[in-house]
């Protein structure tokens, strides 16, 4: 099934969107028991549910490491504008 706040594919049986943390209503869980029946009797279906995992995790981690440079080079540029104030006034 596919969560319906973020429209991913679910693996998950727990009830809570391991993507967003949305809780799954009743009639979700209903449609994703009968969905985990339907994938059962055919198995292609499940590798391309699992498929989607690695996808995302290397996507996430190349953003985290973005981030991690827009940071550093925030953190230089507000250093650089201070430094100069400091400079201009004194
Ligand atoms: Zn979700």
């Amino acid at each position: 099934m596919h969560c319906k706040k973020c429209g991913k594919a679910i693996g998950t049986d727990r009830g809570i969107c391991p993507f967003c943390g949305a809780m799954l209503s009743k009639e979700q869980m209903e449609i994703y028991k009968q969905d985990k029946r339907e994938n059962m009797m055919k198995p292609e279906l499940l590798t391309e549910k699992y498929g989607e995992k690695p996808v995302y995790y290397e996507k996430s981690k190349s953003d985290n490491k973005l981030i991690g440079i827009i940071l550093v080079l925030g953190v230089i540029l507000i250093l650089a504008v201070i430094i100069l104030i400091v400079v201009l006034n004194g």
